[in-house]
């Protein structure tokens, strides 16, 4: 006599194993990696977002988008000093001289 045996095939969604089963009740935990939920598939996380950058801003050289010319970036604007005027030196008191004794009356 032959007895007919239906097999189940199950796969686990966590670690893809496929197996097969006899008892028509879904077996509680997978053989291979022992999981309660190997037929429930794993929920979908949210796939790692990468860290946002800040917008790069156009830097000077290195093509940036503000050099126009190669030669602006390399010459610096001529420095200008500022030539101090020339102040005239005070004229000393009549005061002031009596008191160095310059003056020559003493
Ligand atoms: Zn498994």
């Amino acid at each position: 006599m032959i007895k007919e045996v239906k097999l189940h095939q199950c796969g686990c969604e966590r670690c893809k194993h496929n197996w097969f089963t006899r008892s028509k009740k879904l077996p509680k935990l997978c053989p291979n990696c022992n999981s309660p939920y190997w037929n429930k598939p794993r929920k979908a996380k949210k796939s790692p977002t990468p860290k946002k950058q800040p917008p790069k801003l156009p830097t000077r050289g290195r093509g940036g988008i503000f050099s126009t010319s190669a030669s602006q970036d390399k010459t610096p604007p001529m420095k200008t000093y500022a030539i101090p005027k020339r102040r005239t030196p005070r004229r000393p008191t009549q005061r002031e001289i009596d008191n160095a004794g310059i003056g020559g009356a003493t």
